[in-house]
């Protein structure tokens, strides 16, 4: 018996003949017990082999990694600093299972900023990737950007500081991994704690998930909402692997019945989950080839100093009504400046980003007031959305703590909506069809019209 390491390539060395070698992120196992013989098998008669091979198209996941896998400790420049976030392994260890290709995408300026060099990296990467493989783990990729734009750090390495494509969120790096693993942009993911990663993820055409370890997008550096959110990566990888799935699933009934240029209204509490079912209802229409457009009415919220007291004091709803007049008698295409909202700072942004809706693409209004603003309860596509109040209580405070208030302040806040919000907006569901999510599945509850 023969065995490559131990006898082909020693022999063949000795011979003086050339050895080459490449790293494949194609599938390879060692057979050498009859076990693991039986397990290839199993993998070659599901198709799991074949399905490796770069030229089928892959789905990826791209994670960020500081706040996102490790802890985040700014600057980290030491393996003894690399602490992994709880249930990381085990939910990469399900990526990895259910045929996701896994690579990590990440700015170290630290290399830049002489802080940290590139040797260093590479055993930090080590000891990740050691603690990872201790839960049966693994990363197909780990690509960083050296880069930093801006000069003035003492001990810098001038060479790198630059203008780069590849720091996030320039899509660089995205770019390349997709190129080498043949990767579909359209079944794939990007989770990340930061707004440069949902904006990566933005232009790269990834579906973003923002997660609430690390900064919890309130860096608030770019004015971009991810997809999702959810509170850490093992929640988000539930939701790639099973909750995606299921939710598109649950809202084929409505998809089916909306036309191309349509609007549809989406109201309900706050944090009652309407902008996951905004994003997964565009996500379903696109992959039936109709573009859509949601627009949260959170981006028509009153800087602080401008607000009055109740919903309608909060929201600027006279130029949401405007935009959605304008949407409504549109003739080709439209170009509409939309607002931003600074949940952190609580200040708008007026004309923040400009937007284009073409004629046929479909309008999904979601938030607070979108019932109220959608005009005639005669509108069609009109949906109100419930959870237990439980758990949208506790959705409301963690919002506000994870924005760095008091507890005190924190209900404070969601007992005070209790009285000049909630009843206001209940008010709106019985114009429209009742919808319910649980377990990441929409319940139709008033069905009459959406068989
Ligand atoms: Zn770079």
């Amino acid at each position: 018996m023969l065995d490559f390491g131990k006898n082909i390539f020693p022999e063949m060395l000795e011979l003086g003949l050339l050895l080459r070698g490449y790293n494949s992120p194609e599938y390879i196992k060692d057979v050498g017990t009859p076990e693991r013989i039986d397990k290839v098998c199993v993998d070659l008669v599901s198709g799991r082999v074949d399905m490796a091979r770069l030229d089928h198209e892959q789905m990826a996941v791209f994670l960020d990694r500081d706040g996102t896998i490790n802890k985040e400790v700014r600057h980290l420049n030491s393996p003894e600093q690399f602490e992994i976030l709880p249930g990381v392994g085990d939910a990469i260890r399900r990526l990895n299972h259910a045929n996701y290709r896994v690579c990590i995408v990440t700015n170290q300026p630290v290399i830049a900023r002489g802080e940290c060099s590139v040797e260093t990296l590479r055993q930090i990467h080590n000891k990740m990737e050691t603690l990872l493989g201790h839960e049966g783990a693994y990363v197909d990729r780990i690509i960083y950007c050296p880069h930093h734009p801006d000069r003035g750090f003492e001990g810098e390495i001038s060479d790198l500081k630059c203008e780069c494509c590849c720091r996030k969120p320039g899509t660089g790096m995205i770019d390349s991994v997709v190129a080498e693993f043949n990767i579909a942009r359209s079944s794939s993911w990007l989770v990340g704690d930061s707004s440069s990663d949902i904006l990566a993820a933005k232009r790269a055409g990834l579906h973003s998930i923002l997660v609430e370890t690390g900064y919890a997008g309130l860096d608030e550096k770019y004015l971009v909402t991810p997809d999702y959110n959810f509170a850490d990566l093992p929640r988000a990888v539930n939701f790639i692997i099973e909750g995606h799935p299921r939710l598109m699933e649950s809202l084929e009934p409505l998809a089916a019945n909306l036309k191309a240029g349509e609007m549809v209204f989406i109201g309900g509490q706050s944090r009652s989950g309407k902008s996951m079912i905004a994003s997964a209802l565009r996500d379903l229409l696109r992959s039936q080839g109709i573009n859509s457009v949601v627009l949260s009415t959170d981006r028509w919220l009153r800087g602080e100093s401008k607000r009055s007291d109740g919903v309608l004091g909060r929201h600027d709803d006279d130029h949401l009504r405007d935009a959605i007049a304008k949407i409504d008698t549109r003739n080709g295409t439209l170009s509409l400046n939309i607002n931003a909202y600074r949940k952190l700072k609580r200040e708008q942004i007026v004309d923040a980003e400009h937007l284009r809706i073409e004629s046929d693409d479909v309008v999904i209004v979601e938030g607070v007031i979108a019932l109220y603003v959608s005009g005639a309860a005669s509108r069609p596509h009109r949906f109100y959305v419930s959870i237990d109040e439980e758990e949208r209580r506790q959705r409301v405070l963690r919002e506000y703590l994870l924005r760095g208030w008091s507890e005190t302040e924190a209900t404070a806040i969601y007992e005070n909506r209790l009285i000049d919000e909630v009843p206001w907006v209940n008010a709106s569901a019985s114009s429209a069809v009742n919808l319910s999510v649980v377990d990441h599945k929409v319940i139709i509850e008033r069905n009459h019209d959406y068989k």
